[in-house]
């Protein structure tokens, strides 16, 4: 294991490479990572970039986000097939074919995107949020029109009640966040008496009315750092988080909320990327992502949503 740390970081040494890593990706990787962060912090960690190759430990739409961000570096993904359910939940012909539907039906919209999502939906987009600033930009959109979010309907539902906006909701969802388990957070609040639960906004209804404190990765990181006192944290996001949480934060004890089906709820496509592998696309310079002609009309939307 040593010798592989050794030989990733030569190799990022030789290659010229910044390597980003999503709270997400095993604690392995992220202690190898120039940076780490949610997907709002790495795309403008992404954009400022100056060495030759980024190498992002992340998903595919993050990656995409990269290179459209800053197109005349290499950005490579240690596993292409390294998907997400919420972008797949939304391709964008079908969103197409909706938006159209919905124009000619007299309705007036725009489309607020959450990033995940492929760049050709973000290229159809008004806007391109995040859980960090999503609030802030749907807040942007003119009373008179309606908005059409897409592709998280968890999400979606949880910014119409705190911002009062009613949405059309495109019906996807993130295989992680959909199946925490009530009855076992329950019983986690009963073993662990005194505990602060914090969930992401990706987390069904049911969970976050459970919570105290629902935010995106870097809002749990800024909520856990004004306890100076050890507490618990009883955490529904992917079980990752944990990794950061702790070496961050190593005053306080975290729990992690189960799933339905699986006890560790990790992203099986964040799971893709190993060090292995990113040994290997440091060494080969694949698999890379190249420039596709939607990243042009994606990096608009994207730079006017999250950059200004
Ligand atoms: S945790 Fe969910 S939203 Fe994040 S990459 Fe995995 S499937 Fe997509």
């Amino acid at each position: 294991m040593l010798d592989l740390v050794q030989e990733i970081q030569h190799l990022k040494k030789e290659k010229n490479a910044t390597i980003l890593a999503h709270y997400y990706q095993e604690g392995d990787i992220q202690d190898l990572a120039d940076f780490t962060g949610d997907s709002l912090k790495l795309a403008r960690a992404a954009a400022r970039v100056e060495t030759e190759t980024i190498v992002f430990c992340g998903v595919h739409f993050m990656a995409e986000t990269a290179k459209m961000l800053n197109p005349r570096k290499r950005v490579l993904l240690p596993d292409l097939k390294a998907g997400c359910s919420l972008a797949e939940s939304c391709p964008a012909k079908k969103l197409q074919r909706y938006q159209e539907m919905l124009r000619e039906n007299g309705r007036r919209f725009q489309t607020v995107t959450y990033i995940n999502s492929t760049a050709a939906v973000k290229a159809l987009s008004d806007w391109v949020v995040t859980s960090g600033n999503a609030e802030e930009i749907i807040r942007r959109v003119p009373v008179d029109n309606e908005i059409l979010f897409v592709p998280d309907r968890h999400l979606g539902q949880y910014l119409q009640e705190v911002t009062g906006r009613p949405m059309i909701l495109w019906d996807g969802a993130c295989i992680v966040h959909e199946i925490f388990s009530v009855r076992d957070l329950l019983e986690l609040k009963k073993k662990v008496p005194g505990g602060i639960t914090i969930a992401h906004p990706e987390c069904p209804a049911n969970i976050r009315e459970h919570s105290d404190f629902i935010g995106g990765t870097e809002a749990m990181l800024k909520l856990v750092a004004e306890y100076a006192e050890p507490r618990d944290f009883l955490v529904a996001t992917e079980a990752n988080m944990l990794w950061q949480l702790q070496s961050k934060f190593p005053r306080h004890r975290y729990h992690p909320v189960p799933g339905i089906s699986c006890a560790c709820n990790k992203c099986p496509h964040m799971a893709l990327n190993t060090l292995e592998k990113l040994r290997d696309c440091l060494a080969s310079g694949t698999p890379e992502i190249t420039w596709e002609p939607e990243f042009a009309r994606a990096r608009e939307v994207v730079e006017r949503s999250l950059l200004n």
